[in-house]
This record gives C-alpha cells, sequence and structure tokens, in this order.
C-alpha cells in the first residue's frame, strides 16, 4: 500500500485489494476528473465498485519535489509525449487522482457557443444552458472554489491587466478551485502542477474520490488495464500491475475514464474499431503558445497565484482563442526558449525577468489516434491554416500586451502544448459518426459507458474539467439506473 493512503483516508482494507473472483457491479478505468467523481456517484448509489488506475497514488505528503521527477511519475511516456510529425506535444496525467492532481484547478461553465456547436454537431439535445445548469450546479457543490484575490495578484499579472486596459481588451479574474492557499505565507501556486502539498488545490484527492474511498470504493493503483473483453451481462478487463503481474477483473458494467487518448488506445487494442467506426476520430487537445515578454525589472512570475487573469473579450472568443497570464517551472521554460549553450544559458538566468501569457486556440481540425500492431499510440494531430489564424490573432494580442508595458524584448516559445485531450469517442445519435450514446454507453454496447473528456465531440475552447465532471454526475444515474 503507499504511504498515501495512510495519511489521507481512513483505515480502509478495501484499498488495492482488488479481488479477481467476484464480481462487481462496475469496474471503473482511470481514476481522474471523470473516474473520482463517477466512483463518488456510485459508491453513494450503494454499488460495489472498482477503480483501476494506471498511474501511482500519492498525496501531499509524497508529491515529487523536483520538476524533473514529477514529469517523469505524474505523466505517462516520462513526461511528455507528442503527436506524429512531432511538431506538437501532450502532456497526460498519470496518477491517482488524474489531472486533478496536475492541472490548474481552473474552471468555467462552457458558454452558449461551445454549447451549440456540441449540439449542432452530436445532435445530443441536451447541450444547453437550461439542461445542464443542474449538473453544473450538482458538479460545483462538490468542490469550493475561489477567485484570485486582486491583492495577490503578481506582477505578472499586473502587467497582463495593465496590457489590456491599454489595448482596451476585457478580461476578467479566473475562478480556481482552491481553499485556504494563505498566500500571505508566502506560498507560490504554480508547486501545485507537482501535486499541492497543502491540500489547498481541491483535487479529486481530496474531494470525490476521497469520499468515495471512504465509502467503501475498492482501488488498485499502479495497474494498466490492457484488454477488454465484453460478454452480454459482463465485461472482463485485463491488465498488468506494476508492469509484471497479469490479471483480471469482472463486472456488471464498465465505465472508462482514462481520458481521450487512453480510452481511444484501450478500445482500438481491444478488437472495437469494427463495431465503433468513429472510434479514435475527432481528436482536439486546445493547443497553448506560450510567449514571454523580458523585462528589465524581476517579475518573478511563478510567485503567488501564477495564474489570476482570463481574457473575457468577446472580439477574442469569436476569432477562436483566450488568453490567461500563466509561467512555468524552469524545465518547462528551458523547453520554449530559443537557441543552443551559451546562449540558451544566457536567457535562462534572465528567468526571473520574463512575464509569460499563453494563447490556447479552440483547435479547428480534428485530429485521430490509432493504434499500431504492436498497440502503440500514434496521433495525428495537426494545425490547420485556420488553427495558425488563431493562433497568430493571438499572439498579435500579446505583443500588443507586453509591448504596451515596455517589453525589452518578446519570446515565441518553441513548443505548442495540447493540456486539454478531449474525443476519439464522440458523444452523438448516430453510430456511424459517434462512438458513445446520449445515454453514455458506446452505441452496441449497453453496459460499457463513458463520460469524461473523450466523448466531447469538439473544442469548446473553454476550460473542459468543470463540464467533464457534470457530464459524469449526469452519465451516472444512466450507469445504475
Ligand atoms: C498541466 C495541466 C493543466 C491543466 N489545467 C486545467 C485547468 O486549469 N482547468 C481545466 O478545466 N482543465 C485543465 N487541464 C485539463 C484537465 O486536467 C483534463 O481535461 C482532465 O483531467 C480530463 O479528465 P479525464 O477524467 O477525462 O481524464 P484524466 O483526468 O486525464 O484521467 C485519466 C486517468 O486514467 C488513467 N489511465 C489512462 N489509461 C489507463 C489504463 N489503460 N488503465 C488504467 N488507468 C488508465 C490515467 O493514468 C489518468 O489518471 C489541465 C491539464 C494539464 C495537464
Amino acid at each position: 500500500m503507499a504511504i498515501g493512503y495512510q495519511s489521507l483516508f481512513n483505515d480502509n482494507d478495501s484499498v488495492d485489494k482488488a479481488n479477481t473472483h467476484k464480481i462487481y457491479d462496475v469496474i471503473i478505468v482511470g481514476s481522474g476528473v471523470s473516474g473520482s467523481f463517477m466512483a463518488k456517484e456510485l459508491v453513494d448509489a450503494g454499488l460495489d465498485v472498482l477503480l483501476l488506475e494506471a498511474g501511482e497514488f500519492f498525496s501531499r505528503t509524497n508529491f515529487p519535489k523536483k520538476e524533473i521527477d514529477a514529469n517523469s511519475k505524474l505523466y505517462w511516456s516520462g513526461g511528455i509525449e507528442f503527436n506524429k510529425s512531432a511538431d506538437l506535444a501532450f502532456l497526460r496525467p498519470k496518477v491517482v487522482g488524474g489531472g486533478s492532481i496536475v492541472n490548474q484547478a481552473l474552471l468555467d461553465r462552457f458558454d452558449d457557443m461551445a454549447l451549440d456547436s456540441f449540439k449542432e454537431q452530436s445532435g445530443v439535445s441536451f447541450f444547453t444552458k437550461e439542461s445542464m445548469q443542474p449538473w453544473y450546479e450538482k458538479a460545483e457543490s462538490e468542490i469550493h472554489q475561489e477567485v484570485i484575490p486582486k491583492e495577490h495578484r503578481n506582477k505578472n499579472a499586473e502587467i497582463f491587466a495593465k496590457g489590456f486596459e491599454e489595448n482596451n481588451y476585457l478580461y476578467d479574474s479566473l475562478t480556481r478551485a482552491q481553499k485556504n492557499c494563505a498566500y500571505e505565507e508566502g506560498n507560490d501556486c504554480i508547486e501545485c502542477l507537482s501535486g499541492c502539498r497543502r491540500d489547498s488545490k481541491q483535487s479529486t484527492l481530496i474531494t470525490t474520490l476521497k469520499s468515495a474511498i471512504n465509502n467503501g470504493l475498492h482501488m488498485k493503483s499502479l495497474f494498466e488495464v490492457k484488454n477488454i473483453v465484453h460478454k452480454t451481462d459482463e465485461v472482463r478487463v485485463d491488465g498488468i500491475h506494476l508492469k509484471r503481474e497479469y490479471e483480471s477483473f469482472r463486472a456488471k458494467k464498465l465505465v472508462l475514464a482514462s481520458g481521450a487518448m487512453g480510452n481511444s488506445k484501450l478500445l482500438l487494442n481491444s478488437g472495437f474499431k469494427k463495431s465503433l467506426p468513429a472510434l479514435g476520430q475527432n481528436f482536439y487537445s486546445h493547443p497553448q503558445f506560450m510567449v514571454l515578454g523580458l523585462f528589465k525589472e524581476q517579475i518573478n512570475s511563478g510567485n503567488g497565484p501564477f495564474q489570476a487573469l482570463k481574457s473575457a473579450d468577446p472580439n477574442f472568443r469569436r476569432k477562436g482563442f483566450k488568453l490567461e497570464n500563466v509561467f512555468a517551472p524552469p524545465v518547462g521554460i528551458s523547453m520554449l526558449l530559443p537557441g543552443h549553450g551559451e546562449e540558451h544559458q544566457q536567457l535562462m538566468k534572465k528567468i526571473s525577468h520574463m512575464a509569460c501569457i499563453e494563447v490556447a486556440i479552440r483547435d479547428t481540425n480534428p485530429g485521430s489516434i490509432k493504434t499500431n500492431r504492436h498497440g502503440k499510440m500514434i496521433i495525428d494531430k495537426k494545425l490547420n491554416e485556420e488553427d495558425k489564424k488563431r493562433k497568430n490573432a493571438g499572439i498579435e494580442a500579446i505583443n500588443n500586451i507586453f509591448s504596451s508595458q515596455g517589453a525589452q524584448r518578446i519570446i515565441e516559445g518553441n513548443l505548442p502544448i495540447g493540456l486539454h485531450l478531449m474525443g476519439g469517442l464522440g458523444i452523438g445519435e448516430r453510430a456511424r459518426f459517434s462512438v458513445v450514446t446520449p445515454d453514455f454507453h458506446l452505441h452496441g454496447y449497453k453496459n460499457i459507458f463513458a463520460a469524461d473528456s473523450s466523448i466531447f465531440p469538439n473544442a469548446p475552447g473553454i476550460n473542459p474539467s468543470l463540464t467533464i465532471m457534470a457530464l459524469t454526475k449526469m452519465a451516472a444515474s444512466k450507469v445504475f439506473r
């Protein structure tokens, strides 16, 4: 048993004691945002649930302290993955709690533009503000949220705010799932990217997953599901524990919550493509481009709440991009900077003088997820001309902001990164063009469900987590019905 359990949860001998002989009511694959919310709902409904997670269990007592260790221990493939042409990077969490451990916990409801385009593409009638509202409310009731207070904005946020004002752009404060960050004590939220060591960030470890485990959820970490076998009234999952022990588990129903790439890979490798032709299609990632402004004075962008503000300009939304003030730890920044050797080193020495704004685009060019004959995942995802136009419009706005604030130099980061991995199992009415039905089960498979980021039919251009939570709540009632 990992150390983390002892400090976080009540004595619970169901943790890491999964039973290969019994038939569970439900098995959930993946303990991220969706998996944790699903687990709580199902356990609360009295079901016997097993949660399988490929990543390790960490908690505030043992989250990796060094950035380099966090990358390799909390993410798939040693920290970073790439598309086929190696010009777009992806960060895919692999840890108990999934994205909620490493993400920035910024929460937004979808606007009409996002919901309308989901509805139009999927034909699913509940993608309206009215239908989603009760589910957003239920999701929000699980997590404490705070707007970053103005008095704690750091210098990077001030540059963002002043630059927006001088260019007549509109901005707003970010809302974050957090509690008692105590900035006045000198806490820096950038550390939360490796897991929050004060339990201030409201990851699922301290919200839904904690509650589910304390109420009898069975969980097995370090278990990668490799194969799914569907039978009429039972589902079997086969996988590997600690990369060496093969085990199989059975349940009446299966919930796939291993994210856009995880779900697609698993179903493709289990032979579902023949019956689900749209499997692996329509993959999106909100590619983001970080732009650094080099200033004469020290900015210390990583101090305090390192993200506080977002664009709220209807023009930006119409043009398909959003801006946020942001920063990254040193290894991340070093990957963004140009040059090699001495030139790169000299720039890195100025890290405390760098402000940073990211442009994230609402990508329009659908990618695809495939696997080769060895089961290895291949991501075909490129920016099309429209995507590049969106990126360039965002970068132009950032240039205006930094220039108006006296930046000595503006550096466009080397590497676009997709953090919001979405699609592959798109939801929709028609089996030919979608994978998941409006009742959240796979077309043709009434006992296999999904409600995580994989079911997004396209890119909303808005932080996805809150909507994943809301959809998962909605889906849970279909699983235990
Ligand atoms: C650095 C970063 C910052 C972000 N910031 C924000 C933000 O501020 N706001 C926001 O809304 N979103 C943010 N996101 C995105 C957000 O975290 C994701 O959209 C969200 O976590 C997706 O939820 P999910 O349940 O679909 O999958 P995940 O949370 O990714 O969970 C999937 C889980 O399944 C496990 N898994 C995968 N395959 C298998 C398998 N075969 N067997 C067993 N387990 C498996 C994985 O290890 C993982 O733990 C951020 C992401 C990153 C990386």
